[in-house]
């Protein structure tokens, strides 16, 4: 089976041809834009993106951030995504916005002419590979996994990356933390702020639980990850008490529960952080949001079903075929 069709400036092409040089702009400066939302299938049997308008905004919102010139608004690109994702075929998967600019430029701010490209992609989780602790099966996370605090990659400040800007290069960092955690036997790696507090994972924000209480960073210093949005709303919803608050690295490593929150999970339970052992994992409240949040994406919360944009229920060129 080969992966969906690409739109790229609103055609449809297969992977293979879905170029762009390595020249480019996009790639010499790692200027890209992204955003990664969810298709998931509910019990019906059909697919629904999980809150497409929110991910597609912060993407035009992130290449707004710096500078990106996109030719196209929210709903052509609503619409594009959703006749892309429909004439997949697929069910389960992720859905990655791109934008960039596609043409060789000779300054690091490029030309007023150059326009960026918009890139839709659909993908299933054996198109790409995925990380993991060595030894441990790349594709699948254990039920609670390892995370570790970087005690050398500090999430940059706003100084440096606006945090809201979800651009390519802003990931150099947490990517040179997440790769000395792995080797170090973790599966994950929470960067602290310039003030030393806890920021977020490389593509994930942070929850803790202290004393029935959830408890995540302010949006400040980290991105506004619509899962961290989504649980926060799902425990106002459930009576649980939540704040957004800053956590020391010691409020992390004593918490009764720690997880994290990201489109591709969306609750991953944490077991240790730093290698000292948490209590139970995933902690009872931990469980609760991520049974909650996949029956959320699956559109079985009636409380929650602006959340979920039904597909339809047949493709109308499904993959493969
Ligand atoms: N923080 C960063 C830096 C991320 O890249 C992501 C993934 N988009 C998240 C947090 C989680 O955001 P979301 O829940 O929207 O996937």
């Amino acid at each position: 089976m080969s992966p969906a069709d690409i739109w790229m400036d609103g055609a449809l092409l297969p992977w293979g041809e879905a170029h762009t040089s390595v020249l480019s702009h996009a790639i010499q400066r790692g200027a890209l834009v992204f955003d990664v939302g969810a298709l998931r299938e509910g019990q019906d049997g059909r697919a629904r993106l999980f809150r497409p308008r929110e991910h597609i905004e912060r993407f035009l919102r992130s290449a707004s951030l710096i500078g990106l010139d996109v030719r196209w608004g929210v709903e052509a690109l609503l619409a594009a995504t959703l006749d892309t994702a429909l004439r997949s075929g697929v069910s389960h998967a992720l859905v990655r916005w791109s934008a960039f600019v596609p043409t060789p430029e000779a300054d690091v701010v490029p030309r007023p002419s150059a326009r960026a490209s918009v890139a839709i992609a659909i993908i299933t989780p054996g198109d790409v590979s995925t990380t993991a602790a060595p030894g441990e099966d790349a594709r699948k996370l254990p039920e609670a996994i390892r995370l570790a605090i970087s005690a050398h990659v500090r999430k940059a400040g706003p100084e440096v990356f606006p945090p809201q800007a979800k651009v390519g290069a802003s990931y150099l960092g947490p990517m040179l933390a997440k790769r000395e955690a792995l080797a170090a036997g973790h599966h994950e790696v929470v960067l602290l702020d310039r003030e030393g507090r806890i920021a977020e994972a490389p593509t994930a924000n942070v929850f803790a639980v202290r004393g029935g209480q959830l408890v995540t960073p302010p949006l400040d210093r980290v991105l506004s990850g619509i899962t961290r949005d989504s649980v926060l709303a799902l425990a106002r919803a459930e009576g649980i008490p939540a704040r957004e608050s800053h956590l020391t690295p010691e409020e992390l490593v004593t918490a009764d529960e720690v997880f994290l929150t990201a489109t591709s999970y969306p609750v991953q339970a944490v077991a240790a952080v730093d290698g000292r052992a948490l209590g139970a994992a995933p902690g009872p409240l931990t469980a609760r949001l991520r049974a909650g949040m996949l029956a959320c994406e699956r559109g079985q919360d009636p409380r929650f079903h602006a959340w979920v944009t039904e597909l339809g229920a047949t493709a109308l060129n499904p993959r493969g075929s």
